[in-house]
């Protein structure tokens, strides 16, 4: 049996891994220089790790990371630390909000919003039923059960800093409960960067007799009688016996919409966000922490500052300070078309914010990064619109994305379970 994936994200990664495992040959398309997709990195001249274009580490309970670490013989290079996290609160000062004694100490929430919040947060901890969450907001859930109080200032900043004000009361409270349920305070990464452990997924690929095809802009997909064609640019054509296209909806429109119009147009309907990271370079620490929650304003409009150097050794970069600032902004409207320029402005600007002393002159370079198609926004019942991994009335086509990965926010773990999952469909295909 001979299968095409196309997209050499983790999905993909993952998929080619399991196909190849059960003796299926491979033929992985990546229409970038590299691997990685979302989580691919880039390597300044003196940096001896790359660093991620957008933000990223593991949970301790990235169980799926775990599994193909062993698979790939990654597992050495995988780090997991505590990093401190900490939260904006309405007088600009931070503090941190990632445990229970961290809740107890919180300045601003009486004791009695306190005691509900951290009783709503231990049954979101423990509870695995997210079915009846997904009826209900994000929003109402939390004031309901945790006090309006607690909801204004804890979880609306969060919502509105992700989601914007526009949709942060359409999120359903499923959403909320996979971000509780399984993170860990212990985060992970790789000895590095994440491309490191992306190319340990390469050489397991290349032993395994996977062909791998990289900058593959223009592929063409033709329908036979057994399977597939498929025409890739500089690589010739192939014939498949099936299909699987690992990338976002509009990646997939851009494939396949002459063969799965309805499949095209039902997950182009889901909405989505864009993101828009600014990374900035500094000669000196912006602060002691790794995670900042900002409270988006307008004068402030990042979600989040991650000061990747407090969690990796700033060595590995040439001892330069490395910031990332981050926000998920609709793709449709005049804040998306903001210019590189622009950003590194707001963001020299939010670090203020961070640290009063902070001087634009600290900077000694920047790097900005944008993706289309970077959070699903998932509003009531969302599991019914969770696409099919096998496109209906389309044999032999596979579909998986971030738009497949539900209840669970997106993630490498998760988009390592989803590769291992549409694998397994195809395999079925052989048994048959
Ligand atoms: C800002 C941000 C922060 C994140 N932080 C974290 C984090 O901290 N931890 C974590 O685990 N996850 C994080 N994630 C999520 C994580 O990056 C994704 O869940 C994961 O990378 C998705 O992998 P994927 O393979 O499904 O998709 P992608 O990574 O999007 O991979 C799809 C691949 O398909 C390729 N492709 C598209 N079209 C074509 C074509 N026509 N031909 C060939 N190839 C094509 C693309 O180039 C890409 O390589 C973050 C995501 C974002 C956007």
């Amino acid at each position: 049996m001979q299968v095409a994936v196309i997209g050499g994200g983790f999905t993909g990664l993952a998929c080619a891994t399991i196909l190849a495992q059960n003796g299926v040959d491979v033929f992985l398309y990546e229409k970038n220089e590299k691997l990685g997709g979302l989580a691919a990195g880039f390597q300044e001249l003196t940096w001896s790790s790359t660093l991620e274009a957008f933000y990223h580490h593991w949970f301790k309970s990235d169980e799926h990371v775990q599994r193909f670490a062993k698979i790939w013989n990654a597992e050495e290079g995988l780090i997991f630390k505590r990093p401190s996290s900490v939260f904006q609160t309405e007088d600009n000062g931070f503090v941190p909000l990632d445990s229970a004694r961290a809740l107890l100490q919180y300045p601003e929430l009486a004791i009695i919003d306190k005691l509900r919040m951290g009783a709503a947060l231990a049954y979101l901890k423990f509870s695995k039923k997210w079915r009846k969450l997904e009826k209900i907001s994000a929003e109402e859930w939390c004031t309901q059960v945790m006090g309006a109080e607690g909801f204004e200032r804890i979880w609306k900043p969060l919502l509105v800093g992700k989601f914007g004000e526009h949709h942060a009361s359409d999120v359903n409270m499923a959403w909320l409960w996979a971000r509780l349920h399984c993170r860990t305070p212990e985060l992970g990464t790789y000895q590095g960067g994440f491309d490191a452990f992306v190319k340990k997924a390469e050489v397991f690929l290349q032993r395994n007799r996977v062909r791998i095809f990289k900058e593959t802009e223009k592929i063409q997909l033709e329908r036979t009688r057994q399977g597939w064609t498929v025409a890739a640019t500089n690589h010739g054509i192939q014939e498949h016996d099936a299909v699987v296209i690992a990338a976002s909806p509009r990646a997939f429109a851009r494939l396949a919409s002459a063969h799965a119009p309805e499949h095209v147009a039902a997950t182009l309907g889901q909405p989505s966000l864009g993101v828009q990271v600014v990374i900035l370079a500094l000669n000196q620490k912006l602060g002691e922490h790794y995670w900042y929650s900002l409270k988006r304003t307008a004068l402030q409009p990042f979600l989040a500052a991650i000061e990747h150097t407090n969690f990796v050794d700033s060595a590995q970069y040439d001892g330069e300070n490395l910031i990332y600032l981050a926000k998920y902004v609709d793709v449709k409207s005049e804040e998306w078309k903001q210019s590189d320029e622009q950003l590194v402005d707001w963001a020299l600007m939010s670090c203020r914010f961070i640290n009063s002393g902070f001087h634009p002159d600290w900077l000694i370079r920047s790097r900005v990064f944008r993706e289309e198609y970077a959070q699903p926004i998932v509003g009531l019942n969302a599991s019914r619109f969770v696409p099919p991994i096998h496109v209906h009335g389309v044999p032999r086509l596979f579909h998986a994305s971030l738009a497949h990965v539900y209840p669970w926010d997106r993630g490498t773990n998760f988009a390592l379970e989803l590769g291992g999952r549409v694998a397994n469909e195809v395999l079925k295909i052989k048994k048959r």
